[in-house]
């Protein structure tokens, strides 16, 4: 056998924060887990390999992200078969040849797309070849899923929930075909948090006042500001200065953060951009305020933070407040002055808010990278073998 590290390419597409963000936690759990052994490569496919016209992706993503109408049209123009079709000839006819080529400069290994859009065209051209590396599609939708995720051709497709397992079987995936472990999440949620008043202390916070997390996107869309006001004022209202503490956080939303932090509040509130550690402030707080992103979710449940959201994308990220809701560990409204009643209810209540959190715990799922990643390594001999065998070299004349 040889030694050479095992090249992994990841497929994204930078469409809102999240798809990058798993493949950067997958690709982080196989060098912990197989230190010195892989070779991580994380490719916007669209925008990479594929190229004109389709560069425009994920500026028109954000663009769609922000007029949900347009948005709804779209993801509905992609579920039915005809439009999905043209759709899909129209972009293989384009992209197969790039990718062919990506495949010839890369040379992976392993294939492990991480966004619904980037099966079809890898799968089509990987049948051609006489011996395709593996091709592995990483689900990141929690409560539902969009068909384009689920493609027979995949090796293996892992599913987070009993729900997105069932739209995989319908779109034809067999159970033989799906692994089910959760979302893959970033490495700080992995291990256990610490204590949470040692916590609470380091990010002065007060010990004794219970904290609320109002979180925007990762770019800090939805009515934040308007959230946070409504609920420090029916907190104040209702339970005084020291009913709860707030923290803020704007994602990237600059302007948003110079606003708030100008402002007096009647509660104690630190108003904060885009963080780096949210796996402390989620360890540091009593519940969730935040849209209903799946990374977001996941990574609250794992920290046993009831959930209030506050909004969700038409189309893909609906099925997640469901997921909530029916689960038990949260609650759904758009109206700040709403939240703010659930939120200073919940906050009077340490039993219910006790009660919630336990199941929260139940659902997360801290381990998922690591589950996902070994089982992907069985698939190029990375578990049983100290080095590679020769046998997983990849043959692309095809
Ligand atoms: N996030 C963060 N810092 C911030 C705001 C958000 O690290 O200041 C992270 C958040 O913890 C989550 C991700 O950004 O992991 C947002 O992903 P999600 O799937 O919830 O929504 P998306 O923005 O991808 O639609």
């Amino acid at each position: 056998y040889h030694t050479s590290p095992i090249r992994i390419m990841f497929l994204i597409s930078d469409t809102g924060g999240g798809h990058r963000a798993s493949a950067q936690a997958l690709s982080a759990a196989f060098e912990q887990l197989y230190p010195g052994r892989i070779k991580s490569m994380i490719v916007d496919f669209w925008t990479e390999i594929v190229g004109q016209p389709f560069d425009y992706f994920p500026e028109g993503y954000s663009f769609l992200a922000k007029n949900p109408p347009l948005w709804r049209a779209a993801w509905q123009y992609g579920r039915f078969p005809l439009t999905r079709r043209l759709t899909e000839e129209f972009a293989n006819a384009v992209g197969n040849q790039n990718f062919r080529r990506a495949l010839s400069a890369f040379r992976p290994h392993l294939i492990v797309s991480v966004h619904p859009l980037t099966q079809f065209i890898p799968l089509r051209v990987l049948r051609t070849l006489r011996t395709p590396p593996p091709f592995v599609t990483v689900c990141t939708d929690l409560g539902g899923a969009h068909p384009t995720w689920f493609h027979r051709d995949a090796d293996l497709c892992f599913v987070p929930t009993d729900r997105v397992r069932q739209i995989a079987l319908r779109c034809g995936l067999k159970h033989s075909q799906l692994r089910q472990f959760g979302l893959p999440v970033r490495p700080d949620f992995w291990q256990d948090a610490r204590e949470k008043g040692a916590v609470k202390g380091q990010l002065r916070l007060v010990k004794e006042v219970p904290t609320v997390l109002v979180v925007g996107g990762g770019d800090g869309v939805g009515g934040v500001g308007r959230i946070a006001v409504s609920i420090a004022d029916k907190v104040h209202s209702k339970l005084g200065a020291s009913g709860a503490q707030l923290v803020v956080v704007c994602g990237k939303n600059e302007q948003l953060k110079q606003k708030l932090s100008g402002r007096s509040w009647p509660v104690s509130v630190q108003v904060k951009g885009f963080v780096n550690n949210m796996s402390e402030w989620m360890a540091a707080s009593d519940l969730i305020v935040s849209k209903a992103g799946p990374g977001t979710i996941a990574e609250a449940l794992i920290r046993g933070l009831p959930i209030v959201l506050s909004g969700f994308l038409p189309g893909q990220e609906a099925p997640n407040v469901e997921y909530v809701t029916q689960s038990g560990v949260g609650t759904f409204s758009r109206d700040p002055k709403i939240i703010a009643r659930i939120v200073s209810d919940w906050v009077a209540n340490p039993r219910l808010l006790e009660e919630r959190s336990k199941r929260a715990k139940v659902l997360g799922r801290p381990n998922a990278t690591y589950d996902i990643v070994r089982e992907i390594a069985k698939l190029v001999q990375l578990e049983h073998t100290s080095g590679v065998s020769s046998g997983v070299s990849t043959v692309y004349e095809g």
